[in-house]
């Protein structure tokens, strides 16, 4: 018996409520329009044409991995980040709606004779990316730990067609050339290697590398911290993303490393999710 599409997404949509997927609609619509490659205003304005057997065997078959828990973004291989179509793989974090706060934040503090900005732990190049598309006067640099994100950023990179960022690998600044960049920011890994939520949801798939830090989550962030210092203009600003929870002891780690004008901002949540402040010499 044919299905038509909006029958196909209200089936699928309880289905994946039944397996514990935070946003059942949502999943349902993205992997439909992933299998029929068109925009959910397709869906909606055609919810009475008639999916074909092939269409709805792909359909069934994305459905069936997301009943496993996959993140939807690994299975259509990408994700939309700011104005940027990003591949995504298991190999890097997926990037997050949270993210962008941190790119709006930096954006609002590059003083526009900025010539240059770090993204260290740069993944898919999501931040990198976003800045760099906003401010083409400047040079991005992102680093990574794991060759195979600095190649995913590369190629997201070229595929967004931006030009003035560029990605290479390293551990932190251990290969960053010495410059002192306009602005460092960062997205490391946060979380508590003790948090129960490590077994749930999308970030079981995720790598650990991306999600994980040692003391309390609060590790990188130091390390980070600790050396932007040297890599820094006078007045440069760091902005690092973290924890819903850890605003006061990054703000305190932020501070001992010699940073003034320090600040916790908000998630579109509403929950602390951003600290940053300015390097003055
Ligand atoms: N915000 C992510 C989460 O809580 C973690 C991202 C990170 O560790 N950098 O799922």
């Amino acid at each position: 018996m044919p299905i038509s599409i909006e029958n196909a997404l209200r089936e699928a949509a309880l289905l994946l409520a039944e397996h514990q997927s935070p946003s059942p609609r949502s999943d349902a619509l993205v992997l439909l329009c992933h299998v029929l490659d068109k925009p959910s205003s397709y869906l909606y304005t055609w919810s009475d044409k008639l999916l074909t057997d092939d269409e709805n065997n792909a359909f069934t078959a994305l459905l069936e991995r997301r009943k496993l828990g996959e993140p939807v973004a690994y299975i259509i291989g990408y994700r939309d980040f700011w104005s940027l179509r990003l591949n995504v793989e298991p190999s890097t974090l997926i990037p997050r709606p949270d993210t962008e706060r941190l790119v709006e934040l930096a954006l609002e503090r590059l003083p526009s004779q900025a010539d240059s900005v770090l993204d260290l732990g740069t993944g898919t190049g999501a931040i990198a990316l976003a800045i760099a598309s906003e401010r083409k006067d400047l040079q991005v640099t992102g680093v990574d730990l794991r060759s195979e994100a600095v190649a995913l950023a590369e190629r997201n990179r070229v595929e967004n067609g931006i030009t003035n960022a560029q990605f290479m690998q390293s551990s932190w600044f251990d290969n960053v050339p010495a410059h002192r960049f306009s602005m460092i920011v960062s997205n490391p890994p946060y979380i508590d290697p003790e948090d129960p939520h490590l077994s749930q949801g999308d970030v079981r798939f995720e790598p650990k590398s991306a999600l994980v830090a040692d003391d309390h989550g609060l590790a990188d962030i130091r390390q980070i911290c600790q050396q932007s210092p040297d890599f820094l203009v006078d007045d440069g600003w760091l902005l690092i993303e973290h924890g819903y929870d850890q605003g006061e002891p990054v703000r305190a780690i932020f501070s001992a490393a010699g940073f003034v004008d320090v600040d916790t901002l908000h998630d579109y949540a509403g929950l602390d999710r951003v600290t940053l402040g300015r390097f003055a010499r």
